[in-house]
């Protein structure tokens, strides 16, 4: 049986946005484009959970600018051109993504957009609002800025799009956000997206929405093109089990997450300094340095971007492959947000997380939200290993036996140090315990990089007990 996919004109899009859709190669919509587009043409509130990479950009986007075609016009006074459509998000990344995606959908329309983000010259921002932009992306802190100044207007706005809702929550920009929605005209569209629904957003959306329609696609879910993997290992490993990963498997365009600006910086340095090209972005990081980072890897010279969460927000790069939680984010819908990097709109992609024995438990509040398991795979050579269990507690040596289990151990590098040093082992309470009571031997960096076929996959259940062991602290930074 054929399956007739909805195309762009079947949602009712106009010839002029359907061409520059041609040209950029969209052939048909995505599910949430499939949704949104069809409402909100017709002018209906919606709330939509959608992630990043869904295509909730041109959702949103398209009918946005459909319904500003009857105003678009070629005059040059800028009394002709006031804004109309406002479209907020939390970070100047993804704001200038969104203004990137409106300007090549309204490339065959005379309407004009402007992104306006906080931390550069707000003097060169101005003169374009005065010429006149119909369609204003903008972040929150910013575009308060120019209210104050008085140098944009937003009293003939009739769309506003708030996008990554629960981002502007998590970044505090409630305030801003209610007194931005003050000063517009009452009568007018609104569209939320949300990757999450905690309760504050659900509140904002009952302020802000009329009647709305819930838009759901893949709600806390990660694109269905992802492949999402834990490898579980010890937190001092972290950083070889990085290059071995990027080397053994040649990666690159990679996007690493660490938890701190810190960590993030210190490596960025590392990876450089054994020879893999790195860069970071984080909040301490300039607008120039972030977007020359950004730029230099979307071109494939900088191989590894590492980034935090707040800097990494947004970024959108056509096909992400890789992205690596080097460390697990402890807020369970940054993971979503982290991984919704890769696998965008149909390409292919891998979330990699990189998980030491004190992150179980986000990792569990991640799989909690996310409502599965995430598989867990130890590559060999990276065993979280007996250096996770703490000096003090009393240990006895290993009983002979359970050959079988122990097969299941990967083999280790074969440089061992002096086992006299070791402290002596405490009979293993189950497979699971042989499998963690494997030494921890630091490996040698001249040691052949495994290949990859030699990851090896570890059975659901005894995942969790690969990091039973307890541990004092797991400080990356
Ligand atoms: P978004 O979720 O809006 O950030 O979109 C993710 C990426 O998918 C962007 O690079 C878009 O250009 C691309 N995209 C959005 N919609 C489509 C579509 N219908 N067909 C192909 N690519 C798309």
């Amino acid at each position: 049986m054929d399956i007739a996919l909805t195309t762009f004109a079947e949602l009712g899009l106009a010839p002029d946005i359907l061409r520059a859709l041609n040209e950029m190669g969209y052939a048909t919509p995505t599910p949430i484009q499939e949704q949104v587009i069809p409402l909100a043409l017709q002018g209906g509130d919606i709330l939509g959970a959608a992630q990043t990479g869904t295509g909730k950009t041109a959702a949103f986007a398209l009918p946005l600018i459909q319904r500003l075609l009857p105003f678009a016009n070629s005059g040059t006074s800028p009394a002709k051109h006031p804004i109309r459509a406002l479209i907020l998000t939390p970070t100047r990344e993804l704001a200038i993504q969104v203004e990137e995606s409106v300007k090549d959908y309204t490339k065959h329309v005379p309407l004009r957009s402007l992104v306006v983000f906080g931390g550069v010259n707000i003097n060169t921002q101005i003169p374009i609002l005065k010429a006149g932009v119909e369609i204003l992306v903008a972040t929150p802190g910013r575009l308060l800025d120019h209210v104050q100044n008085k140098t944009l207007m937003l009293n003939q706005v009739n769309t506003l799009v708030l996008d990554e809702a629960d981002r502007m929550l998590d970044m505090g920009f409630m305030p801003d956000l209610k007194r931005i929605v003050e000063l517009l005209p009452a009568q007018r569209v609104n569209m939320m997206f949300s990757a999450t629904f905690p309760e504050e957003i659900r509140k904002l959306a009952d302020s802000i929405l009329n009647n709305a329609t819930f838009i759901e696609v893949a709600r806390n879910e990660t694109a269905i093109t992802v492949t999402q993997v834990v490898h579980p290992v010890h937190h001092e490993r972290k950083r070889q089990l990085l290059v071995h990963l990027v080397k053994s498997r040649d990666l690159s365009q990679v996007l690493v997450f660490t938890g701190t600006k810190l960590g993030c910086n210190r490596l960025a340095n590392e990876l450089n300094k054994i020879g893999i090209h790195a860069d970071a972005i984080h909040g301490d990081k300039s607008q120039q340095e972030r977007m020359k980072a950004l730029d230099a890897f979307k071109a494939g010279t900088v191989r590894v971007l590492v980034a935090t969460d707040v800097a990494a927000r947004g970024i959108d790069i056509e096909a992400l492959p890789f992205v690596i939680n080097y460390d697990l984010p402890h807020n369970p819908e940054d993971y979503v947000h982290r991984i919704g990097r890769t696998g965008r709109a149909g390409a292919k992609g891998e979330a990699i997380s990189l998980v030491s024995a004190s992150e179980t438990r986000y990792l569990k509040d991640i799989e909690k939200l996310l409502d599965r398991n995430i598989d867990a795979v130890i590559v060999p050579g990276f065993e979280p290993g007996a250096a996770e269990v703490p000096a003090y507690q009393s240990r006895e040596p290993r009983r002979s036996g359970n050959a079988g289990d122990r097969s299941q151990v990967a083999p280790r590098a074969t440089n061992s140090q002096p086992t006299e040093s070791r402290p002596p082992r405490a009979k293993p309470a189950s497979q699971h315990d042989v499998l963690f009571d494997a030494p921890y031997v630091p490996s040698n960096p001249a040691q052949p990089a495994n290949a990859p076929e030699a990851i090896r996959r570890t059975p659901k259940k005894q995942v969790a007990a690969l990091f039973r062991t307890p541990v004092k602290s797991d400080s990356t930074e």
